[in-house]
């Protein structure tokens, strides 16, 4: 999947507001490409755009979505409810919003596999089992009886992601799919996302907050802010090399827990609202080095080398002046 300058807007009563700013990105087969920022950064509405559920307000202004080089963001709401599903599937944060509570688990399973696989009853529930049996449910055909409440939370995200891979797709989206659930639970559904990305061959676009959870399932990582893309590369990059202010900001506001020494920093001031209008870079109101070019001029990408981006006017002086720049600023 690839996803070239995507602006997209709201429209609100005070006018339209951009929630994404020309943002650009793709994802491979195989790979887990994080995207990660504060809650209001744009990383959900960049996956609301691709999976083609902004609200009602939000258009897609600018730039174009593609999957296997098929453009899709201005496909009917026909076609792109069959993309959903059969070539991109999502997964939420709170799977009770995504289930249907009065339907069984064996009903909302069987569902997609009659509609995307034309099978009949009978084998939609082979099928469905078989899911469960994937996504590490035990007892499954006792859970295809049971509705969403009778599980635990870890369980029904589990359902979620069966869900979610029953009609084969190629690409999943993971919004904070496992923020709401405890730090075990965590783990073991990080652990089961990153051996399905491998045994299926699936591309993995995975939305978070939070830096713990990035190490663990990242292959690339995407950094973003106020709608922007501010910082992109691999995963050892990201963590051992970061070079963006907020990048920096980020990773020092995680605990470490095998340093001692360790001081949190929290990143002063706040994440600008949707309808802030600021100049230049959108994070100088809170960054320490921000000169009078950060305030007037908007940073562009620059890569570093090593397919490390970054949109920062003092990185790209730095890379400059100590030859470190390959010169591409894109
Ligand atoms: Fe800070 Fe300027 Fe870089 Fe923005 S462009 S992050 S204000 S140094
Ligand atoms: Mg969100």
């Amino acid at each position: 999947m690839e996803v070239n300058n995507l602006i997209t807007e709201f429209r609100t009563a005070d006018g339209n507001v951009q929630a994404v700013r020309d943002v650009s990105f793709f994802v491979k087969k195989g790979e887990t490409l994080c995207i990660v920022g504060e809650s209001g950064c744009g990383k959900s509405i960049t996956s609301l755009s691709i999976m083609g559920l902004l609200p009602n307000n939000g258009i897609i202004s600018g730039g174009e979505i593609k999957y296997e080089n098929q453009a899709i963001h201005a496909l009917n709401a026909e076609e792109k409810r069959k993309l959903r599903g059969s070539k991109i599937s999502m997964i939420f944060q709170e799977p009770m919003t995504a289930l249907n509570p009065v339907l069984t688990i064996g009903y909302q399973l069987r569902e997609p596999f009659m509609l995307h696989h034309k099978v009949n009853k009978k084998q939609a529930n082979i099928q469905g089992i078989e899911l469960l049996k994937q996504v590490g449910i035990p007892y499954p055909e006792k859970r295809m009886k049971q509705y969403p409440h009778e599980l635990s939370g870890g369980m029904r995200q589990r359902v979620m992601i069966a869900l979610a891979l029953a009609g084969n797709p190629g690409l999943l989206i993971a919004d904070e799919p496992t923020t709401a659930l405890d730090v075990t639970i965590q783990a073991q559904i990080l652990d089961l996302i990153n051996s399905l990305k491998e045994k299926l061959d699936m591309g993995v676009m995975f939305i978070t907050h939070d830096m713990g959870v990035v190490a663990e399932v990242a292959d690339r990582v995407m950094v973003m802010y106020g709608g922007k893309k501010i910082e992109e590369g691999s995963v050892e990059e990201i963590f051992n090399q970061p070079r963006h202010p907020y990048t920096i900001g980020l990773l020092n506001s995680v605990p470490n827990v095998d340093d001692p020494e360790f001081e949190l920093e929290p990143i002063p001031g706040s994440l600008p609202s949707l309808t802030e209008q600021i100049s230049g870079c959108r994070f100088h109101p809170r960054c320490q080095f921000a000169t009078e070019q950060c305030r007037i001029t908007a940073p562009t990408e620059f890569e570093i080398g090593n397919d490390h981006n970054v949109s920062c006017w003092l990185v790209e002086e730095e890379a400059s002046n100590n030859g470190r720049a390959i010169g591409v600023a894109k």
